[in-house]
């Protein structure tokens, strides 16, 4: 069986705030319980992540960027809720950004997985926008870069290609992976949204807003297998945003729910037969049914690849 990582920690509440942001807080947990009243897994079977410490992130985060997540006003920016400057540090730390160190820490047990099972999944992490010393976009933690750099440190690998494929530049994880020669990515996204500034990247693709799912797949058909071809990585992280789907608020492609499932289907198939492991994060996706198209996505992958079954 194709490892599932999860801890009920993921969730987001604060007080009905996160209702302020398009971000579902309860996307992660929605996920979990379609996947079990599907029949595709029992409770049990989901591997239970720790969050990581402060020593941890300070792997790829600047100290003086961990402190300044002391102060509100930082995190109203990097959460994007200006509301969130009113409330106590505390609170927030609690209440947001605990769940997203459980969720960075599940980011570095799926890598682990995916090494030894060949591919493993997180039902949560993917905060490309956040770097070493910023975040933004609702991302605070690098957990993609803190992961490779985690294995990278224990010498489980050697060379790292991150495939983000949600709808927006991956500009915290290009920024990070700028420092490391060993670490590239390949980014397809759409041009003229979110993040304003862009950051270069080894293999970008920008495209256009409207952009349809056959138009969309073949873009990854055709330019994914080079990037896989030229950089051998030893494991390859999938940033597997499903913010491309046509009714999310944030994001201009018309993707339906069963050209994402197309699409991880796709990538799985091209990154294994390669015989490399591959770790997938769910990202951004900020649609009501953001849940159900990545419970949709997963079914797809667990039906075609749980060997087990
Ligand atoms: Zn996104």
């Amino acid at each position: 069986m194709i490892p599932l990582v999860y801890h009920p920690a993921y969730n987001v509440s604060a007080f009905g705030l996160e209702r302020l942001h398009p971000f579902d807080g309860g996307k992660y947990r929605r996920i979990h319980d379609a996947l079990i009243v599907r029949g595709l897994r029992r409770g049990k079977d989901f591997a239970r992540p720790r969050p990581v410490s402060r020593q941890e992130l300070l792997k790829v985060h600047r100290p003086e960027y961990l402190r300044s997540l002391q102060r509100s006003e930082t995190l109203a920016r990097a959460l994007e809720v200006p509301i969130v400057r009113r409330l106590p540090c505390w609170l927030i730390d609690w209440r947001v950004l605990r769940p997203m160190r459980y969720a960075t820490g599940g980011t570095v047990l799926a890598c682990r997985l995916a090494l030894e099972h060949g591919l493993a999944i997180n039902l949560g992490g993917g905060y490309h926008h956040a770097a070493a010393g910023w975040g933004g976009g609702f991302c605070v933690y690098a957990d993609v870069p803190l992961a490779v750099k985690t294995l990278r440190d224990d010498d489980k690998v050697g060379k790292v290609l991150v495939v983000d494929l949600d709808a927006h530049q991956g500009n915290g994880t290009a920024s990070v992976f700028r420092e490391w020669p060993w670490a590239k990515i390949f980014d397809l996204y759409e041009e003229d949204v979110f993040p304003a500034h862009k950051e270069a990247e080894d293999y970008p693709l920008p495209v256009p807003a409207g952009l349809a799912g056959d138009e969309y797949l073949d873009c990854v058909r055709e330019f994914l297998p080079q990037a896989l071809d030229e950089v051998r990585p030893d494991l390859v992280v999938y940033n597997a945003g499903s913010d491309p789907f046509a009714g999310d608020p944030l994001a201009r492609f018309r993707l339906t729910a069963s050209d994402l499932v197309d699409r991880e289907l796709l990538v799985v198939s091209e990154v294994r037969e390669r015989k490399i492991p591959l770790a997938m994060v769910l990202s951004g996706g900020y649609s009501k049914e953001s849940w159900k198209l990545h419970a949709d996505a997963i079914e797809g992958v667990l039906t075609r690849f749980d060997r087990a079954r």
